[in-house]
């Protein structure tokens, strides 16, 4: 049987055009881009097509856009570089995000408390939605920086960027949004999302790993966070991962030029995926956005049930999949997103994402569906909680 791979939100493969795209600058074009000899032009003009591939994606210009080492730092970089640029002026200390996001923004605005910087983490609804009213309201006179995530990475839901983003700007406090799981999926126009930094990784989109970027609009208050050399206009010392942002350019390129298509294959495997779940399988319930969710994401909560002993289940059948963030997975506590649903922690530990891909097909999703519905059905079995229901 073939292995079943329903964890994209977790990472992806490299397509072959991507390889494709990737290859020369590994090899016969492997020179440095700061090199003013043929070899370190070629690799500059790799850099600067990609530059301009993803900004036309963006709406933005190409010297808008600064490459990373993926979302982590992209998402650090915003984060760090507004508020000390702040510090720098003598603005205020007070940063707004959610209790949703990824832990690459999280525990960033933990790390800066210790330079006395506040975080207010606002609470989402039921359906892990922040409201743009409560984001006004948690606005003091101290605000540099909101941070809200575009799409979740657990449950799917997709927040309402565009409009977080002109209360934002009404009172010009800094914009950023971590798009990692959007990339790929949903509209990255800067300007439609009213965003003034923007967070993407490459590997979520079936390009490599260790790559991304930050998109910082001009005039954004914001400051470096690395230093080195001169390399992404002084904003980003490193010598660059030509290949792996000539292949994170080719992988954006595709994913846009196929966007609908895309999009229609990983709705229709997602539906098709929820409805046999909670059709077949009593006691279980979709997580995130009913509506409002990444196209290929689908999340649920199974009563009595552990997550981990599911995924345990479904890998043994070569199905793989996710109990809640990749990042998280291994460490049994339950997830900081299901809870903040609303979920108790005893009901958040029933959690599972399976998150459809290209690749996937009508057949294989028929499988999973009956192998989650047996497996489930056997751990329950074993239970002494479902027992005494
Ligand atoms: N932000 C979100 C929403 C993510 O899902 C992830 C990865 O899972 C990241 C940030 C981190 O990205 P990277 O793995 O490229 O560091």
């Amino acid at each position: 049987m073939e292995p079943v791979y329903l964890d994209h939100a977790a990472t992806t493969a490299v397509l072959p055009e991507v390889v494709d795209a990737m290859l020369p600058y590994l090899t016969q074009r492997a020179g440095n881009p700061s090199s003013v000899y043929a070899w370190g032009r070629e690799a500059r003009r790799a850099l600067d097509d990609a530059r301009d591939q993803i900004a036309a994606i963006l709406g933005a210009r190409p010297q808008e856009l600064l490459f990373t080492s993926g979302g982590t730092e992209a998402d650090n970089a915003a984060i760090k570089g507004v508020a000390f640029a702040a510090r720098q002026r003598g603005a205020g200390n007070h940063i707004i995000t959610t209790q949703i996001e990824h832990h690459a923004v999280l525990h960033t605005c933990e790390w800066l408390d210790q330079f006395g910087f506040e975080t207010t983490y606002l609470p989402v609804d039921r359906h892990g939605r922040v409201s743009p009213s409560d984001v006004e309201a948690a606005i003091t006179d101290q605000t540099v920086l909101i941070s809200v995530m575009y799409a979740n990475n657990e449950v799917g839901t997709i927040q309402p960027i565009a409009e977080i983003g002109r209360i934002a700007r009404a009172r010009k406090i800094a914009f950023h949004t971590d798009a990692v799981q959007a990339g790929g999926a949903l509209d990255l126009n800067v300007g439609r999302l009213n965003v003034d930094l923007l967070s993407l990784s490459a590997h979520k989109f079936y390009g490599p790993k260790g790559v991304g970027l930050l998109y910082v609009r001009p005039g954004a208050r914001w400051q470096p966070q690395q230093q080195g050399g001169a390399q992404e206009r002084n904003r980003r010392g490193g010598t660059e991962n030509t290949a792996g942002i000539a292949g994170m350019a080719a992988a954006l390129k595709l994913a846009y030029a196929n966007l609908e298509a895309n999009n229609i294959h990983a709705r229709a495997l997602r539906d098709r995926l929820i409805n046999g779940v909670l059709s077949g399988i009593p006691q279980s319930e979709l997580t995130g956005h009913p509506t409002e969710r990444l196209p290929n994401s689908a999340s649920f909560l199974f009563k009595h049930v552990e997550g981990e002993s599911i995924l345990l289940s479904l890998d043994m059948k070569e199905i793989f999949a996710s109990s809640g963030s990749a990042c998280t997975s291994g460490a049994l506590e339950p997830s900081h997103v299901i809870t903040a649903l609303g979920f108790a922690p005893e009901e958040a530990r029933g959690s599972l994402r399976l998150t459809t891909g290209m690749e996937n097909t009508r057949d294989q999703i028929d499988r999973v569906v009956d192998v989650l519905t047996s497996a489930i059905a056997s751990l329950r079995a074993m239970s002494p909680a479902f027992a005494v229901v």
